[in-house]
């Protein structure tokens, strides 16, 4: 799917966990913690709302807007039902990647660019980093241990 083409998405306050996720895996992200439903409808625009609040299903379905439920935890099954709903698979692909946080872009990021964020032990394993490029961000990643449980997530579904 060409970059141009992928879904982008708006999530109310109930998935800041599959917020963190879509990001991860590539996703332009909104996450509406604490919104009123009335900012969150505006904002959707032409992203797809997910929640799982049927008020706000209806409204959003009144207006037009795309809107899917997928449903509640374990992550797994929300993100297979997310699958579903978009005729796509899922992948990690860290170059691809968005920040958890915020949302941004990441970049490669040399090791002595992040050592100083890094624990000494991960950085002695790892070579290859990214860094959240929004500037008050600056979050870093690298394929350790919590990379290897989100693949592991993936291959679940
Ligand atoms: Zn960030």
């Amino acid at each position: 799917m060409a970059e141009k083409e992928r879904p982008t998405f708006i999530l109310d306050g109930m998935y800041g966990s599959l917020a963190r996720w879509l990001r991860l895996l590539g996703y332009d992200t909104i996450f509406c913690n604490d919104w009123v439903d009335d900012d969150i409808l505006i904002a959707t625009e032409d992203r797809i709302l997910l929640t799982r609040d049927k008020e706000l299903i209806t409204r959003a379905q009144t207006r037009g807007l795309k809107v899917f439920n997928p449903g509640s935890r374990p992550i797994y099954k929300m993100l297979r039902r997310l699958q579903e709903y978009l005729g796509t698979e899922f992948i990690l692909n860290p170059s691809k990647s968005r920040c958890s946080l915020c949302n941004a872009r990441l970049a490669h990021a040399q090791p002595e660019e992040v050592k100083d964020r890094v624990p000494a032990r991960s950085f002695n394993q790892f070579t290859l980093y990214w860094q959240c490029t929004n500037k008050d961000c600056r979050q870093v990643y690298w394929q350790g241990r919590h990379w290897r449980r989100i693949q592991a997530t993936l291959n679940r579904i």
